[in-house]
């Protein structure tokens, strides 16, 4: 039987076991993506010897349909915590200088539910054609029969017609919507990228967000999460840019915000509300 690893839950098992053996050398975190799977970021280093100064780099795999990249990723962890390769080849790796020195990240399977949904392990041309790997990558076109279109992000409740199939390069992210990992920022291949940046670099946050009731997903930057999120709210309320803040005093009326204090701007001033404890009718003598 092959040593290569690429299915998802050999992946999970294999992540599991080498993090419970090996808490020194690989940190294993993962985000769940919609369709269930986790997205496993492998921070791999001689954490003892944690250090600023140690140069780092990230690899990742985004696509489903590419099951080598996995494989190859795994064979490399499998070198590096245990000093053999998978089939028990030892490894001819300078493991104990690249732990000590470097700090690797990695994201063996960005979209492991794609990879689920794969009817083979590997593409190797036995079992389909060039032209049916394509329409399992993006999907069956109804009117052709031939592969489905390329698009960063699509919406199955808006498409019409729908794939025959739904192409396995897409994620899933909500109940309707699906991206290509490596082209959208909703993927959760670029949700543990800004993530592992910020930590690194510790540059604030970045929100990526779609609200209910917005025609599209925003993308802000703040010092905080908290901060982030709310620019993003409002850019996905108001738009890009918003006007200058007024720096006058402002009361509600219902939903409505009148500047007060200025008095002729508005005809009745006796009726006009006061921020100073007189907010609206609150406050002022029945009339
Ligand atoms: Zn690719």
């Amino acid at each position: 039987m092959s040593k290569w690893v690429s299915r998802p839950d050999d992946v999970d098992a294999l992540v599991e076991k080498w993090a419970d053996e090996f808490p020194q050398y690989l940190r294993a975190e993962s985000k769940t993506q919609y369709g269930g799977h986790p997205v496993w970021a492998l921070t791999v280093t001689d954490h003892e010897q944690e250090s600023d100064q140690k140069p780092a780099a990230m690899f990742f795999k985004p696509h489903a349909h590419e099951p080598a990249p996995i494989a190859a990723q795994m064979n490399f962890f499998s070198q590096l915590l245990t000093g053999q390769e998978l089939d028990g080849t030892p490894t001819a790796l300078p493991r104990e200088e690249i732990l000590a020195n470097t700090v690797l990240c990695f994201m063996p399977d960005a979209n492991p539910a794609g990879t689920a949904a794969a009817p083979v392990d590997a593409w190797d041309g036995s079992q389909y054609t060039n032209e049916e790997f394509w329409a399992w990558m993006r999907g069956i076109d109804a009117e052709t029969g031939k592969m489905w279109k390329r698009v960063d992000l699509w919406d199955d409740t808006v498409e019409d017609p729908l794939p025959l199939r739904y192409g396995i390069v897409y994620e899933q992210i909500s109940e309707h919507k699906y991206v290509e990992p490596n082209r959208h920022h909703r993927s959760s291949l670029f949700q543990w990228i800004f993530e592992l940046r910020e930590r690194r670099e510790g540059e604030g946050a970045f929100c990526v967000a779609e609200f209910h009731g917005g025609h599209r997903t925003v993308e802000a930057h703040g010092d905080s999460v908290r901060v982030a999120l709310l620019r993003a709210f409002v850019m996905s309320r108001f738009g890009d840019t918003v006007g200058e803040m007024l720096q006058q005093p402002q009361a509600l009326d219902g939903a409505i915000a009148e500047q007060v204090g200025v008095p002729g701007d508005i005809g009745d001033v006796e009726d006009l509300p006061r921020p100073d404890a007189q907010i609206g009718d609150i406050g002022t003598a029945p009339r």
